[in-house]
């Protein structure tokens, strides 16, 4: 491929694809190309096959080692090489890039080479983006407004993530807008974070417009303020045995509270007709409100309540937190904007869902994805009968989807997004930051009647392509927030994705250093990219540093909480030192499906026994020898072992140990004979009682190998693993259930009972709010002690038409036959942990930081596509932050 032909393709594409109109007369685009399209199509063609191609090589290894020992393929290689070489760095000069791709030192030249083409890639996709915005008529030339008091951009909160590059030829037009010194709004929450690892329950306590009432999980405060945070064992031991004693039911904690209403939603043939677009008010005329105060929130909400439709959007802020937080809370009407200090109102926001779940009003969001997440997490907020202004612009095939260009092309907006990566926990909030977050939903509404008249325009009338997006707007609603979960997988995803080769020594750095991340950032509630970045992260792995110096020398800046903790964390690293140094291939074998068999580690040893296996006690191995496949490390594969291959393989190794903490023997038919020394081994090992047994329904008790490191941690395990065992128990039980129930379903006799059912728990429901309102309403007049009678009402969470609550919303759930003593004993070696990953996972991942960036990366503009590695790019550098946080949206263009 020529590079002129791509560059030019490029520039007319972008005019092409967004001047909506096709001029055909235009003669060869480029020599050989009629259009654009046949272009593209050549273009993709190409790629795809060279992809093949590149697949198809011989896989490092043993396979290519043994093609190379062929002086006809490595001739080959090398010219082709070269070739491949001389192409780049023709495509790379012609875009104005550093070059010298020819160092021939095979060494420091591949990875000197991998940084030139990362940092090309990035000034090409970042012209590109340019371009796609001067197509669109977004001016990117200015420079970043910042309010009035802040310092200019230097300050980039995420320079941790930022690869220090000399080009200075990037733009960069997003900042992060960074204040020092805010206090944590954690500090003045009235309920506490909730880090633990352990899956997320919906914060919902109160049903408005339910056609099927809250179960009593969650109406029952008792239950869930008995919930493991009081009891002073592991929260997720505590729970377990929490729900031993109640036999609580819980198959609808993890359940979306109104599932069965947006099931049933009825779409009102208004919805579906043609809309006479209504225009919006001029933002200057525009009365605007800050609600920060509860008697303002339940002024709003009654407000809201009489609309059909209102606008919605939401700020966040996620590097100084474990899970984020929402800032801001913009709302539209016809005729106001609003916007509520989230932060400040966090605990009462929950009344909204009076409106918010209304199906008679619809809520027009653009891009919803996360923002579902986010009122679900911190607010307990749902949405019924939403529509995704983002959707619409999807299926209306627009050049683009964000936000800005919606606002470009319906209502001739100049808009930039510079301020959404801006800290929002900023208070009071800059006027500049109010206006930017204002006109989020000031117009929405306005493109929402564009977006349905279009729809069906384009459709010919015919209503389908706008049922489809408000489809596609109810999936979004249906989603559920889910808690990223850490597992003893969660390292191997993220070590993945860093397209590192480690070796055992630096694997299992990469494992501990990613525990302690974890767990350092849930407890001081940071984000893991705050505590220890990615990148420094790879690189402690890599270097291995012999001093805590040498950690420090790795990370630059230094994050205060490693500068904090940096002799523990060199005790990690001495730990991982101390492994067997083997050539890990370990993820690549994973993917292979060649299991690592046998870890040649002895189980009883702890973790500062230095008696373990180390290096100097293995066998010499010739480079040939070095048993990779052997390479035996991970516990999360012991079951997969291929007992064949062991006996054949694993001679060269190591004894396989007979004497293992709380892990009863393999039992082995071949085994009966045993020796002497095993019987003893045996009785020594049945010794060993495991403490929380009387808790445990099986005698099958399966231990991390991790638990070894960290003596602490196999408490943390084991109850990690009841947790699962009981959730995933609750899922099966849940699911014969609903089957059960499916069957059943001629009792629309019970149906109409429930619905009288929840009729009468919303009545008692709507008398708590009207408690909230008329303690507004009290507050308004004794004014100085509003505040702490409000933070003693939500303090406790309106326990009095609780009770009334549970009572009456514990009927309708006795019908249905509570499983008393449906508990049966489960096989922990079984235990999937998965089943974190909720009933609709479709990619069947848990926590899966690198995926979700991944795909939003892919999804985002071609900006996002950069590689990982080359994080000089500040929405890259916020990414790598956030990619680590498990969050699963995939970000929508805004
Ligand atoms: P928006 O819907 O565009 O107002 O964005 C809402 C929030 O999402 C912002 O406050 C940011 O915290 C976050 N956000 C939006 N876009 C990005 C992005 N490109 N990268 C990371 N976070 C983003
Ligand atoms: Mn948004
Ligand atoms: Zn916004």
């Amino acid at each position: 491929m020529k590079p002129s032909k791509s560059e030019d393709s490029t520039r007319s594409g972008l005019q092409e694809g967004n001047s909506d109109t096709n001029d055909e007369d235009k003669s060869e685009l480029c020599p050989g190309f009629k259009d654009v399209d046949s272009f593209v199509k050549y273009g993709l063609g190409a790629v795809l096959s060279a992809t093949k191609a590149s697949a198809g090589l011989p896989q490092p290894g043993d396979e290519y080692d043994f093609y190379r020992s062929f002086p006809g393929f490595q001739e080959f290689c090398e010219s082709q090489g070269d070739r491949l070489l001389h192409c780049m760095s023709q495509i790379m000069q012609h875009h104005g890039c550093r070059s010298h791709t020819r160092d021939r030192n095979k060494l420091t030249g591949l990875e000197e080479r991998f940084d030139l083409i990362v940092d090309s890639n990035d000034v090409i996709l970042e012209r590109a983006g340019i371009l796609l915005d001067e197509a669109d008529g977004v001016n990117r030339s200015q420079q970043p407004v910042m309010p009035a008091g802040f310092q200019p951009p230097k300050i980039v909160v995420s320079s941790w993530n930022r690869k220090g590059s000399g080009s200075s030829s990037r733009s960069e037009t997003f900042r992060l807008l960074h204040a020092k010194n805010i206090t944590r709004p954690q500090l003045k929450f009235k309920e506490k974070v909730d880090n633990s690892n352990t899956p997320f329950t919906p914060k919902i306590f109160i049903k408005p417009n339910a056609t099927k009432p809250l179960p009593s999980y969650f109406t029952n405060k008792q239950i869930r303020s008995e919930r493991p945070e009081d009891l002073d064992v592991p929260a997720a031991l505590a729970d377990f045995i929490h729900q031993q004693r109640m036999q609580e039911l819980v198959e609808d904690m993890f359940a979306h509270p109104y599932q069965y209403e947006l099931d049933h939603l009825s779409m009102p043939e208004r919805l579906l007709s043609k809309p006479e677009p209504q225009m919006y008010k001029p933002v200057a005329e525009t009365k605007l409100s800050f609600i920060d105060s509860l008697e303002d929130l339940v002024a709003l909400n009654e407000k809201l309540c009489k609309l059909s439709e209102f606008a919605v959007d939401l700020e966040h802020h996620s590097y100084r937190s474990f899970l984020g937080l929402t800032c801001l809370m913009q709302i539209s009407t016809r005729e106001e904007d609003f916007i509520i200090d989230t932060l400040e109102l966090r605990s009462e926001l929950y009344i909204l869902n009076e409106a918010f779940t209304d199906p008679n009003i619809v809520k027009v969001f653009h891009g919803a994805d996360s923002d579902m997440e986010w009122l679900q997490r911190d607010f307990g907020l749902y949405v019924v009968n939403l529509f995704d202004t983002h959707q619409a612009s999807r299926a209306l095939n627009l050049a683009r989807h964000s936000l800005d260009h919606l606002l470009k092309h319906f209502c001739n907006v100049d808009s930039d997004k510079r301020y959404q990566l801006a800290d929002w926990r900023i208070r009071p909030l800059p006027d500049e930051m109010v206006q930017y977050a204002r006109t989020d939903t000031h117009y929405l509404l306005y493109i929402y009647d564009c977006v349905r008249a279009q729809l069906l325009d384009s459709n010919h009338g015919q209503p389908g392509l706008l049922q489809s997006v408000w489809n596609k707007s109810k999936d979004i609603s249906l989603k559920k927030y889910l808690k990223p979960i850490f597992t003893e997988e969660s390292y191997l995803e993220l070590q993945r994705k860093q397209k590192k080769s480690f070796n055992t020594q630096q694997l299992t750095a990469f494992r501990l250093l990613f525990a302690w991340r974890d767990k350092l950032a849930r407890q001081e509630d940071e984000s893991t990219g705050f505590v220890l970045p990615t990148h420094m992260m790879c690189k402690i792995s890599e270097e291995l540093p012999k001093e805590p110096q040498g950690i420090i020398a790795c990370c630059n800046p230094v994050p205060p909480l490693v500068r904090q903790h940096v002799n523990e964390l060199h005790l990690l690293v001495q730990q991982a030192r101390e492994m067997p140094l083997l050539k890990a291939e370990i993820a690549a074998q994973k993917t292979k499906g060649l299991t690592p068999i046998k870890k040649p580690e002895v189980m009883l040893f702890g973790p500062h026994d230095t008696s373990r296996v180390s290096e100097s006690d293995l066998p010499p191995f010739s480079a040939e020898e070095v048993p990779v496949k052997q390479g035996v490390l991970f516990s999360e594969d012991e079951h997969k072992m291929d007992t064949d291959v062991q006996t054949t393989t694993t001679s060269g190794l190591l004894a396989p140990a007979k004497i293992t903490l709380f892990q009863e023997l393999e039992k082995k038919d071949a085994e009966e004979s045993d020796s002497v020394a095993h019987m003893k081994a045996k009785r020594i090992n049945e010794s060993f009682e495991n403490p929380f047994r009387m808790y445990l329904p099986s005698s099958d008790v399966h231990i991390s190998k991790n638990a070894k490191f960290d003596p602490s941690s196999k408490i943390f395990e084991i109850s990690k693993r009841w947790k699962l065992q009981s959730i995933e128990q609750q899922q099966t039980e849940l699911e014969a259930k609903k089957k059960a129930k499916q069957e059943a379903k001629e009792q629309a006799k019970k149906e109409s009972e429930e619905r009288n059912k929840a009729k009468q728990s919303y009545q008692e429901s709507l008398q708590n709010v009207a408690t909230v309102r008329q303690q507004a309403a009290e507050s308004t007049k004794d004014g100085g002690k509003k505040r702490e009678r409000v933070v003693s009402e939500a303090g406790e969470l309106t326990p009095k038409p609780s009770k009334k609550l549970m009572k009456s919303a514990e009927k309708p759930q006795k019908t249905e036959a509570p499983p008393q003593d449906s508990f049966k004993p489960f096989d922990y070696s079984q235990s999937d942990f998965k089943v974190f990953t909720g009933a609709n996972s479709r990619d069947n991942t848990q926590f899966d930081p690198n995926r979700q960036s991944h795909d939003f990366k892919k999804k985002r503009t071609p900006r996002g596509q950069k590689n990982n590695v080359g994080a000089g790019n500040r929405s890259m550098s916020y990414l790598s932050g956030k990619s680590e946080r498990g969050f699963r949206h995939n970000w929508p263009k805004r």
